[in-house]
């Protein structure tokens, strides 16, 4: 007898949770979060494992997987958040928007991002996004910068001006689209009544989220 084989690695394009269907688009991040669940689940996400081992998911495969979930149970949002920044992937996240819009209106679709999706693209990207989008969640944690270089332990390019750059997305963001929202994880040594007041002056509603468990939806 052959020894069986072992199981293909499926990867997770899209994964539920609460009312939503989340697309796990890429694995690429700009910042190396130190609160970051990724590192501590180890790619796992409540019985999903997010780890797309370096094939992400093509327009056609995210659209296929949406459409295969859609037929199981309705979901009220699309939401583009997987253990990977979504904005270095616009182009492909605007056509999944498109199509989510055409074949499911009544569907939300949000993205939750670490805000440096300006910075990623060489541009202005928050009119591009209003054109697809219904929200933008943005995960902020501080409103000091040395603070937010620390805690978002960003790669050697954004370290100088990301967090101004963050600023910037967050403001243009809310100029943008209705629903911008800046979040912030309560942990230690964080002042989340400034964080409130920085979001409130960028035009951003606000979001306190706690600690670990919401570290998932960023
Ligand atoms: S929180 Fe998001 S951007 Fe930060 S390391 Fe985790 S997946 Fe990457």
């Amino acid at each position: 007898m052959s020894p069986a084989k072992a199981a293909p690695q499926t990867t997770t394009i899209v994964y539920r949770y609460r009312d939503g269907l989340y697309v796990n688009l890429t694995n690429k991040c700009p910042t190396a979060c130190r609160f970051c669940i990724k590192f501590t689940w180890k790619m796992k996400y409540r019985g999903y494992d997010l780890k797309l081992r370096g094939h992400e998911p093509s327009l056609a495969e995210v659209l296929d997987a949406i459409e295969t979930a859609a037929r199981e149970r309705p979901f009220a949002e699309v939401v583009f958040c997987g253990y990977g920044e979504s904005t270095y992937r616009l182009a492909d996240m605007l056509a999944v928007c498109a199509e989510v819009r055409r074949r499911w209106p009544k569907v939300k679709r949000r993205l939750n991002t670490i805000g440096l999706g300006d910075a990623i693209n060489g541009r202005p990207i928050s009119k591009e996004l209003a054109s697809g989008l219904d929200a933008v969640s943005i995960s902020l944690n501080t409103a000091d910068e040395k603070q937010w270089v620390h805690l978002m332990n960003p790669l050697r390019e954004f370290k100088t001006g990301g967090f101004q750059a963050v600023k910037r997305f967050i403001r243009e963001c809310a100029a943008e689209i209705r629903d911008t929202t800046v979040t912030a994880v309560e942990q230690p040594g964080i002042d989340l009544a400034a964080c409130r007041r920085l979001a409130e002056e960028l035009g951003a509603r606000w979001r306190e989220r706690e600690l670990l468990d919401d570290y998932e939806d960023r």
